[in-house]
């Protein structure tokens, strides 16, 4: 202090100078500091511009639109926002018109629920997706950053700021790969991806449906795993080299399951390529067609095979020929159809039934394949019909040596099932390429006519075809197409031959035998036709006829005075296994009003034999009705008559066979003989038929034979005749004159 007022004045000064200099210091520091704060501002402004530009560019590429609400104010603004809502959006927009204009409405709650708790404090930020209005009406789908920047000292905010992006694209891309893994996992058919070295990188659900691998099972691993041994390893490496060469390959190939069942796939196997064209992944489109494939094979199979045999059906038989046929002609050598019919194998299906039918089909066609060797086609046509085609022939004979060697592997029984067999036994009819035909057809065509000579030899042989047998075979099918029409055209008539009674010397039946006189073929004898008209099942309405036929004939004979004669008809072993015989046959006498035991039916031995069974049923309701039953060609059939007699049966008629060898064979006449006192003591009648001389009937009385019938008596007669011819006996009877003959 002292110092101060020692030197006041120039402490003043000093001051002032100090002042003075502090002043320009001041004035200097000051107009440096000023100079400093202007280069200071201008390096700030630059910075800023810097800044803004920097902020610009970023803007500009990320696209990024900056915005920031004044909250007091409500006014949003925004820099870059035409790039996201186009070139009319402006910069600034009040709140309330963006809220009603701007923002999708669906995803304006949303966004505010967001902001809201942004605000309140529960982050540090929000964000939101949310669509925008482009000015070109479309809405867009951006994503919004922001926070808020500023608050008023309650805490308040004043300003929220922060960006939007365009995620429009992203959002479609992210959409349609939503859709495409959708499609991926419903799709039935099983998609696997697949790597560059053939890894699975991704299968669907439909992958491990049909594979049975998961997703896990099999990621990261070779797609050798599904190979299967269906085909060899090289085929699943060419595939592999064909796809990586040409980036497709698509076909069918089989693959193995994760449980070792195998399936056939149509696989499509394609390439995937990246933005830049490189391949990246393979794609494998997989579809189950194992079932699809069977059921052709099995179409295949149906159109080729017959299903019962396995055998080859018509149609492949023929294809079969025909090449056979073509390798021949370029050879020069034979070929030999032989066309295989089962004998009367109708009887055992209808006496055994079909199921055992079919199993005796079965039996004979391995037999015949057996008999054959593999190489050679067997072939079924249906029904009992077989065809053998044999390539390589260099003779006849060896065909009849196959022939004769078929023959003998049907000599021992067939089993039809565990406990039955069957013996059967085939007609062969054969025919040669080029012998007889150069034509498939015409081979088939004429081995089956050989055949049906062979059926005419007495079955269970052998024919090879001749010209001849065309013309019979042609006359078959004539008499045939005739038959058909027969009934309609009324064409058929009966005759009657009259019945002898040893006994009382007087007459006492009639057998009604059918005739046909055709309007194209003239008369046709019954043992020509009937064999035809049972094996096309004619004699069914045939049969029916005569029944009715020879019921209203003895109706009008007994009402005129013959009353105690009684009539025999035929009847066939089809009627009495298809036909409502019983019913038929009480139908036929009811309608007539006859007694039933004015009739008899006559069947043959060896068609009851062969279905006794069945037969015997038909048997008993034919009891029930009341009418007689004769066993009819007795003798033939080697039967035995104590078995016969189980059977509800009243009369033997010995067959003709027999009686016409009578005088001059001692066997006959023991057998005859034999018949006769076995009958009797079985309480059977026995009729002779076919009797012509008096020695015969001699004979025959002796023995002590029942009835007798035959030219000796009569032929069989036209029904006036007959009517005539009874007529004349019943008077002479009367009259005690001694009987006529015919
Ligand atoms: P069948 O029932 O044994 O009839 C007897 C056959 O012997 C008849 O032949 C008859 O004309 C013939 N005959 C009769 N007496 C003599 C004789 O003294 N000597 C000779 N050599 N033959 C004699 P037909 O009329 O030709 O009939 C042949 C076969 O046709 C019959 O044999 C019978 O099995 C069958 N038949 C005839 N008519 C019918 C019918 O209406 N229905 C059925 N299913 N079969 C019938
Ligand atoms: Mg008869
Ligand atoms: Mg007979």
């Amino acid at each position: 202090m002292v110092v101060a007022s020692a030197a006041g004045a120039g402490t003043a000064w000093f001051i002032a100078a100090i002042c003075g200099v502090g002043l320009v210091v001041v004035l200097l520091a000051w107009s440096r500091a000023t100079q400093r704060r202007d280069r200071d501002d201008a390096q700030r402004s630059l910075q800023v511009r810097r800044v803004k530009q920097q902020l610009d560019l970023v803007l500009a590429t990320s696209g990024d639109v900056l915005w920031e609400l004044d909250v007091r104010s409500g006014v949003l603004s925004r820099t870059g926002i035409q790039r996201l809502a186009g070139p009319g959006a402006p910069n600034d927009i009040p709140l309330s018109r963006w809220r009603e204009e701007a923002i999708h409405p669906d995803d304006l709650e949303p966004l505010r629920r967001r902001v809201e708790r942004h605000v309140e404090g529960d982050s540090e930020g929000f964000e939101s997706e949310h669509r925008i209005r482009h000015d070109d009406g479309e809405w867009r789908w951006v994503r919004a950053r922001g926070k808020v920047v500023e608050r008023d000292a309650a805490g308040r905010p004043l300003k929220i700021a922060g960006t939007t992006r365009d995620i429009h694209a992203h959002r479609r891309a992210e959409r349609e790969t939503r859709v495409a893994l959708e499609v991926f996992r419903s799709m039935s058919e099983a998609v696997a991806v697949i790597d560059l070295d053939f890894r699975f990188v991704a299968v669907n659900p439909a992958f491990t449906r049909i594979t049975g691998y998961t997703g896990s099972d099999v990621i990261g691993r070779g797609t050798d795993l599904l190979d299967s041994t269906q085909h060899s390893a090289e085929f699943y490496q060419r595939v592999r080299g064909l796809v990586v060469r040409s980036g497709h390959w698509g076909g069918e190939m089989w693959q193995q399951r994760k449980d070792g069942g195998e399936f056939l796939g149509w696989i499509e196997l394609s390439e995937v390529r990246d933005n830049n064209g490189l391949r990246t992944l393979f794609v494998a489109v997989v579809n189950d067609v194992t079932q699809k494939k069977r059921a052709e094979q099995e179409l295949r199979y149906l159109a080729n095979y017959d299903t019962l045999t396995g055998l080859p059906n018509r149609t492949l038989l023929s294809e079969r020929l025909s090449r056979a046929i073509i390798r021949a002609r370029r050879q020069e050598s034979r070929v030999a159809v032989l066309y295989i019919d089962l004998d009367h194998f109708k009887d055992i299906n209808d006496s055994l039934g079909h199921a055992a039918g079919d199993r005796l089909l079965k039996a004979a066609a391995a037999r015949l394949q057996a008999a054959v060797g593999p190489t050679d086609t067997v072939a079924r046509l249906g029904g009992d019909e077989f065809t053998i085609i044999v390539e390589d022939l260099d003779s006849i004979a060896t065909a009849e040596r196959l022939a004769r060697e078929l023959i003998a592997a049907f000599a021992s029984p067939l089993e039809v099932d565990e406990r039955h067999t069957a013996t059967i036994t085939p007609s062969i009819g054969i025919s040669l390429y080029p012998d007889h035909a150069l034509v498939p057809t015409d081979l088939l065509k004429f081995a089956d006519t050989a055949m049906y000579a062979a059926k005419a030899d007495g079955r269970n042989t052998f024919e090879i075809y001749d010209d001849a047998m065309d013309a019979e075979a042609r006359r078959r099918a004539a008499i045939l197409a005739a038959l058909r029409r027969a009934l309609a055209q009324d064409e058929l008539r009966l005759v009657f031959q009259p019945r002898l009674s040893l006994r009382s010397g007087g007459i006492v039946g009639v057998e009604a035998l059918l005739r046909w006189r055709s309007a194209e073929l003239g008369e046709i004898g019954p043992a020509e036709f009937i064999p035809l008209a049972e094996e096309s099942g004619l004699i069914l309405p045939i049969g029916e006829w005569v029944l009715h036929q020879a019921c209203r004939t003895l109706r009008q004979w007994q009402d005129a005075g013959l009353a105690d004669l009684s009539c025999s008809v035929n009847v066939s072993v089809l009627q009495l296994l298809r036909a409502p015989l019983a019913q038929q046959v009480a139908a036929a006498i009811a309608v007539c009003g006859l007694a039933p035991d004015r009739l008899e039916l006559e069947l043959t031995e060896s068609m009851v034999m062969k279905n006794a069974e069945e037969t015997r049923a038909v048997l008993d309701q034919l009891r029930e009705v009341g009418v007689r039953i004769a066993i009819d060609d007795f003798g033939t059939g080697y039967s035995s008559l104590v078995y016969l007699k189980r059977l509800p049966i009243d009369t033997l008629k010995i067959d003709k066979a027999f009686i016409g060898d009578l005088t001059d064979d001692p066997d006959d006449k023991a057998i005859t003989a034999t018949i006769i006192t076995m009958a009797h003591s079985l309480g059977l009648q026995v009729v002779a038929e076919g009797v012509e001389t008096s020695e015969q009937l001699v004979y025959l009385r002796d023995q002590g034979c029942d009835e007798v019938q035959g030219y000796w008596l009569s032929r069989p007669l036209e029904t006036d005749h007959a009517l005539g011819f009874l007529r004349q006996r019943l008077d002479a009877a009367r009259t005690g004159q001694p009987p006529p003959q015919a």
